[in-house]
């Protein structure tokens, strides 16, 4: 792994750079979880981005990319997150979807989803999880029933992030009646607005919301929705958990900003910080340097041509572990002010925080539970016993 730059790394990060200047919103948008206007301000962000070609940079030129390699995604990423930039409303689709569509897809897959992925025209959800299939995801009993041409999809999903407002969702079924566990499922694709397709969303700790149930009473979807074999699904969800942990969702940059910004909030309080505060924000500067550090080798890796195994499960691991400690620093250094809400006249950044507080205690949560990647860890890394 090289450590430094090559000239034409650097000369793209200042292209980036300069894009950002010129075209970051100076306000932040509204919330894309709180309301129908927060979601399209950040549609029309993600076609602003698409306009530049800087929707997703890795992806091949014909898809709205620019078949860049992973080391310059991530420093468009730490340019991306240096200049304040929306949060992604269509991490779904690019992060998630995008990648396992470009392994799974077919040609006409590709060309009819990818595109419109990119200019932000289409927003996914993730519809994986049920009210009984949430770690044990293998218990998926929503059905995908082949009648001809098409699927039938019937069942009940539930945490699907961004679905309240989202265009369409990828969902997990039971496509083989009568399978158990990893066997005879599917990935289908289905619209969010089809007929039999009921929204239901759910109200988060901030009041947002955040995701939805999705109820399915008989939608019809052509079986061109549906990614790889008839029967493969497992095997595809497993490659989407793997970018979604190992790679993609959590780029390292999004915690380096957090740590400069606690840097700056210890030292415009340092006086009234109450002891060990120093050495919480060194450690915080220091876990972010380390896990970009290890994204570099990772990416390294991958453009060698190797692949992203379990461990994906200790990454995910460090970056929801850090992401809260670094909250609870925070916390700690605004001591009574950390609890005023964002909206509150005197907040300033302090409400940010609270607002970043809550999301963190959810990163040993979604993605896949924590303990359930320590079980991973433990079985397929360590070759230790199942418990
Ligand atoms: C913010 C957020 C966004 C999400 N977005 C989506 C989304 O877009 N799409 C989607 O499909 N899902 C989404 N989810 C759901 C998420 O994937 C599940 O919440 C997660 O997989 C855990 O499942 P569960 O909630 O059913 O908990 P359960 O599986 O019931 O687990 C409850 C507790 O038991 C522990 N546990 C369970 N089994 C074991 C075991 N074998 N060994 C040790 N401990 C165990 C778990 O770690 C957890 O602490 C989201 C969740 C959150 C919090």
């Amino acid at each position: 792994m090289n450590l430094t730059y090559s000239p034409a790394e650097i000369a793209f990060r200042a292209e980036v750079r300069g894009w950002m200047e010129a075209n970051v919103p100076p306000a932040r948008l509204p919330s894309f979880d709180a309301s129908r206007e927060g979601f399209e301000a950040h549609r029309a962000w993600e076609r602003k981005l698409a306009e530049g070609r800087w929707g997703m940079v890795t992806w091949p030129e014909t898809y709205g990319g620019r078949g860049l390699d992973l080391v310059r995604w991530l420093v468009f990423e730490e340019e991306y997150w240096r200049a304040g930039a929306p949060l992604r409303v269509n991490q779904n689709g690019i992060f998630l979807l995008g990648p396992t569509l470009m392994e799974f897809g077919t040609e006409e897959q590709k060309a009819r989803f990818l595109p419109a992925m990119a200019s932000g025209d289409e927003i996914w959800a993730q519809a994986w999880s049920e009210p009984q299939a949430g770690s044990d995801l293998a218990a998926v009993r929503s059905t995908a029933r082949r009648d001809g041409d098409a699927y039938v999809l019937s069942g009940h999903k539930i945490w699907s992030s961004r679905a309240v407002f989202a265009d369409w969702a990828f969902g997990l079924f039971r496509s083989e009646p009568g399978s158990e566990r990893h066997r005879g499922l599917s990935l289908v694709f289905f619209p969010l607005d089809a007929p039999g397709v009921r929204v239901q969303p759910i109200a988060q700790i901030d009041g947002e919301t955040g995701f939805a149930e999705i109820f399915l009473d008989e939608v019809r979807v052509p079986a061109f929705n549906r990614l790889g074999e008839e029967g493969q699904g497992w095997a595809i969800s497993m490659a989407t958990a793997g970018f979604e942990r190992g790679l993609m969702l959590r780029s390292p940059a999004r915690f380096q900003e957090a740590a400069k910004r606690l840097v700056a909030l210890y030292r415009a309080h340092e006086a009234d910080c109450p002891d060990g505060t120093r050495a919480a924000v060194m450690q915080a500067v220091m876990d972010a340097d380390a896990y970009a550090l290890s994204i570099y080798s990772t990416a390294s890796r991958l453009m060698a041509g190797g692949t992203i195994g379990a461990e994906a499960s200790t990454n995910k691991i460090f970056w929801s572990e850090m992401d809260i400690a670094m909250h609870r620093t925070a916390l700690t250094i605004l001591g009574a002010r950390a609890e005023l809400l964002a909206a509150a006249p005197a907040a300033g950044d302090a409400g940010r925080w609270l607002d970043g507080w809550f999301f963190s205690l959810a990163g040993p949560i979604y993605a896949g539970s924590n303990e359930i990647q320590k079980n991973i860890i433990a079985e397929r890394m360590l070759g230790l016993p199942r418990g």
